[in-house]
């Protein structure tokens, strides 16, 4: 089923209707059977229609594949550290251990603390599978 955007010649009232297809509109058209529900004209015609634009396109953000695609990058020079993310990331940035990219997990109270230190964290944009669960 499709809906067009109908106006009518006689009255100038637009309405919308539902057919098969657009060659069932222009059949129905045709034949008189598609009427102007104020004035009952069979002179219809599809209406001049704007584009629908998508319903508020924020929120979606971008595409998953472009997200996966991101990620691979920041993580593909990046150590899996686990649950240990937070104690590694923190002695990165005090100098205590070598400086390198890390990743893994860490609660939000983790997180948080490490901003408030200024230790540089992100988000990553999806979910990461454990290389093999050590530990
Ligand atoms: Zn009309």
């Amino acid at each position: 089923m499709i809906v067009f955007d109908l106006r009518c010649r006689d009255s100038g009232d637009i309405f919308e209707a539902w057919f098969k297809s657009s060659a069932d509109f222009e059949e129905q058209a045709a034949r008189g059977l598609v009427q102007c529900p104020v004035c009952q004209s069979a002179s219809v015609e599809k209406a001049p229609m704007a584009p629908r634009l998508p319903a508020k396109a924020s929120g979606d953000g971008p595409p998953l594949a472009q997200l996966a695609a991101l990620q691979a990058k920041i993580l593909k020079d990046s150590e899996w550290v686990g649950d240990r993310f937070a104690e590694e990331a923190r002695s990165i940035h005090l100098g205590e251990t070598k400086a390198r990219a890390v990743h893994g997990s860490a609660t939000a109270a983790e997180t948080k603390s490490l901003i408030d230190e200024g230790v540089p964290v992100a988000p990553l944009p999806l979910p990461v599978v454990p290389p093999n669960q050590v530990n």
